[in-house]
């Protein structure tokens, strides 16, 4: 685990930014009709026009059949991580989550999110912005001589409390020079136990939940992670530098 001087988190902040600007430039642009490849094209645009370099290109885990080769994760619907973009293009009521981490000047910063296309139910409305408290309980529990089992605490009981369960197999994760460092911080967990917070610590937090399950599928490309039974998924993301200040978010929209 490393420590991220005061120097080095400012540093990280236009990696921060430019992700939450090129989310947000997405956010606005994708519609019904949008082709997943689109975003993937438009993202790329963007990172190539800014400089940066793309976290996800060439990334090849061990659950990856092959090197990712695109610059984004598109999940829709039942997708809800590693979504591959792939030739599909979004309809009326589709559930979309797009996360995105890049590096600029060296430093990486990671941030998703879940949206609706046209006109949205109401379950998946909720199912969004349930990720979307548990985060910002997440972030406020993200201060020093905390735990990582605060952070975890937070996220599964608004999860929990609002009826879904919560699948722990992924979940956020130190950041710094690269996009997956030490701690792991798991999507439920008790409080008060795992490690101390200290300043300088930068983490992604990252809730994503299932409508009615906690069980997973893969995709055959080995990527795309489905709800095992259908239902729809949603996922929110930021990176957080703990602070003698409190949080900070350095991917803010
Ligand atoms: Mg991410």
């Amino acid at each position: 685990m490393e420590l991220r001087t005061p120097a080095e988190l400012k540093e990280m902040r236009p990696a921060g930014w430019f992700v939450a600007q090129t989310l947000a430039t997405l956010r606005q642009e994708v519609a019904i009709g949008t082709n997943l490849l689109e975003i993937d094209a438009r993202a790329h645009e963007l990172i190539r026009a800014a400089g940066a370099e793309s976290c996800y290109i060439d990334y090849h885990p061990s659950f990856g059949s092959s090197p990712f080769g695109k610059v984004i994760c598109t999940s829709v619907n039942d997708a809800v991580l590693h979504g591959l973009p792939h030739d599909y293009r979004l309809r009326d009521g589709d559930l979309v989550s797009l996360d995105f981490a890049v590096s600029v000047n060296g430093w990486v910063a990671d941030s998703a999110i879940s949206f609706v296309v046209g006109d949205p139910r109401p379950a998946d409305l909720a199912l969004i912005e349930t990720t979307q408290r548990a985060l910002a309980a997440a972030i406020e529990t993200a201060v020093v001589g905390n735990s990582i089992g605060d952070i975890s605490a937070a996220i599964g009981g608004v999860c929990r409390g609002n009826g879904y369960r919560v699948n722990t197999q992924f979940g956020g994760h130190g950041v710094g020079r690269t996009m997956h460092g030490d701690p792991h911080v798991a999507n439920d967990g008790l409080r008060g136990t795992g490690m101390k917070l200290a300043e300088g610590l930068v983490i992604a937090i990252e809730p994503w939940l299932l409508e009615t399950t906690s069980q997973i599928r893969y995709d055959p490309d080995g990527w795309t992670l489905r709800s095992a039974d259908g239902s729809r998924g949603a996922h929110s993301e930021h990176t957080v530098a703990i602070t003698a200040d409190g949080p900070l978010v350095l991917t803010a929209r």
